[in-house]
């Protein structure tokens, strides 16, 4: 027992104390993972095995592959061929698992405080201690304050995905009962995605698919006129943090498919057979209409889970985003002893500081050429310069550098047609805010997680040796590896027999069947075991040759 609220500590080395490995194991340095999601299992696929000591601490025993998830909800794919046991993850770094959930961390003491449920239903607590500890906790949906959430589905993990496809299917069941009235039937076959997100997108393309290709063949009796499906945006067009081509070809599609899109909409109230929701028109007026419905789907965005704004908290003013837990360049998480914790995936933002690399960047630019930083004056084409090392450096500013002329004309103050020292400043502290954070996606995850695992292997190399000696300020991250920088890849959607790739840089695709095999392609290359390619490979497969199992 111990730490300030005296729970019991776990003793992390289980096993024979005599044997060579245990007695290696108890010299390494304890590493902790909270999370056995996208960033968890990114970092634990590339830790060499010999390291650490490593714990992984999560609710979930599995891992979930989420971009397959919509797929799952009608049956394309079975939910088992989408997860991956963390244990067998593990198994590679020996490392243990302890199935419970984060509730609290105490930084000064290096414990992480857990609870879990025993058989009884009572909540036992205990503490599990580190050297270091990984935050990837993920994120839980944004109820945005909308009353009657508990008449809707959330699309989050299996079981979700699970409920979703019974009421589909029940709903589909008790609209062919003989009793049932036409206006009921319709009702039940009446379903709203609230979000236009790429989840929401995904699971009415899904939807709208199985409607086509399986219930007219398994619901005979169910007239196509009478099911709908509707996606409730709350912006002006649908896949809004994509290109606007992407979301423009994915609106016309669904157009033509008649899955109705209601933009500039919000909904206000669930209710278990109709859906409240504000609509603002063109002339700007606002007026609240009502959607009778059989089934709800809430994938409005995301918020942050209850223990990781128990941190937030504790951690004070070293914590000033309400969305994320923020962490510096070394994906240290802000305000905690340095080096010890770390954040990443949903759970967390890199506070970018684009304006104090630039000035770092422009300091050494004219030092470089004997001037005096705070007398530069940029012309166009020096600006032009500095903001393609600003993109180059934050792929994630790119849409914000769009209208380089129009930038450059609006903070030129003092109209002298160049850039003083001041005024460059102040632009890019603009563009510093409006990265408020980086996408809460797979991509980003993934790419956290890898970060940190070449970093710690590297960090348990150099602490071997003689470098850690030479390190200022004990600053040994930075001195080991360059600070994380996101490389945006491209998102995807699917949307309905095509795929929209949004590539950056004016590369977007859009197109019939050879989209949708490039976009199973590429989630192929991604998943994280060849069972689980094998699993999914199956079920496509099975679903040509058989169509959805609707039961
Ligand atoms: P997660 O993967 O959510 O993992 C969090 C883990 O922490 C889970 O194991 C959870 O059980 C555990 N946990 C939660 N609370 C605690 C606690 N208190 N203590 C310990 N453990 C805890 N992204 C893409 O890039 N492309 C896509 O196509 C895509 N499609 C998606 C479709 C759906 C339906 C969903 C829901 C998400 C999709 N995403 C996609 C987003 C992507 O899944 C997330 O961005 C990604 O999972 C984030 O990884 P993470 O490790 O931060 O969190
Ligand atoms: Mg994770
Ligand atoms: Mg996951
Ligand atoms: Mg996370
Ligand atoms: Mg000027």
């Amino acid at each position: 027992r111990g730490g300030p609220k005296n729970l019991p500590i776990a003793e992390v080395f289980i096993g024979d104390d005599d044997t060579e490995e245990t007695r290696a194991m108890k010299e390494k340095p304890r590493l902790v993972v909270l999370g056995g999601g996208w960033g968890g299992v990114a970092l634990l696929k590339d830790l060499n095995p010999d390291e650490y000591h490593i714990t992984v601490i999560s609710p979930t025993n599995y891992f979930l592959f989420t971009p397959m998830l919509p797929s799952a909800t009608v049956g394309t794919l079975e939910l088992r061929s989408l997860v991956e046991p963390i244990r067998r993850i593990l198994h590679r770094c020996r490392g243990h698992f302890i199935r419970a959930q984060a509730e609290d961390v105490e930084f000064s003491h290096k414990l992480v405080e857990v609870s879990q449920r025993d058989l009884n239903g009572q909540e036992v607590r205990f503490y599990v201690p580190y050297d270091k500890l990984v935050i990837a906790v993920g994120s839980t949906t944004n109820p945005h304050g909308v009353k009657g959430l508990e008449n809707a589905f959330f699309l989050k993990n299996v079981d979700d995905a699970r409920k979703i496809r019974n009421r589909v299917i029940q709903n589909f069941e008790l609209a062919c009962l003989p009793t049932t009235s036409d206006e009921e039937r319709k009702r039940l076959l009446s379903f709203v995605v609230s979000g236009g997100g790429p989840t929401g997108v995904e699971f009415a393309a899904e939807l709208y698919d199985l409607l086509n290709e399986d219930l007219s063949r398994h619901f005979p009796r169910l007239l196509r006129n009478e099911i709908s499906v509707h996606i409730i945006q709350s912006r002006s067009h649908i896949l809004n943090t994509y290109d606007e081509a992407v979301s423009k070809y994915a609106e016309e599609r669904f157009n033509r498919d008649q899955v109705d899109v209601l933009t500039n909409s919000r909904v206000k109230e669930v209710k278990e057979d109709k859906i409240i929701f504000s609509q603002k028109l063109e002339d700007g007026s606002v007026v609240t209409k009502e959607l009778p419905t059989g089934f709800c789907l809430w994938s409005t965005g995301v918020s942050p889970t209850a223990f990781s704004t128990t941190l937030a908290k504790k951690l004070g003013d070293a914590q000033t985003n309400r969305h994320a837990l923020e962490t510096d360049t070394h994906l240290r998480l802000n305000g905690a002893p340095l080096g010890d914790v770390y954040a990443i995936g949903d759970c967390s933002t890199v506070q970018n500081n684009v304006a104090n690399h630039i000035i770092t960047f422009l300091r050494t630019l004219a030092w470089k050429q004997g001037k005096d930083p705070e007398t530069i004056q940029l012309h166009f084409s020096d600006w032009r310069y500095v903001a393609q090392d600003v993109r180059k450096r934050f792929p994630q500013a790119n849409e914000h550098l769009k209208r380089l002329n129009k930038l450059f004309e609006e903070f030129d103050k003092d109209k002298s047609g160049t850039l003083d020292f001041g005024e460059l400043r102040e632009l890019l502290g603009q563009i510093d805010k409006k990265l408020t954070s980086l996408p809460a996606t797979a991509q980003r995850a993934h790419q956290q997680g890898q970060y940190l695992a070449h970093k710690f292997n590297k960090m348990a190399r150099l602490s071997q040796g003689l470098l850690a000696n030479d390190v200022k300020d004990g600053d040994l991250d930075a001195a080991a590896y360059k600070a994380f920088e996101y490389h945006h890849l491209g998102s995807l959607a699917y949307i309905g027999n095509s795929a929209v790739f949004d590539l950056g840089e004016g590369w977007n695709i859009s197109g019939g069947l050879w989209a949708v095999y490039t976009w199973r392609s590429v989630y192929f290359a991604q998943s994280v075991s060849f069972r689980t390619r094998m699993l999914m490979a199956m079920d496509w497969a099975k679903r040509g040759l058989f169509g959805r199992v609707t039961t």
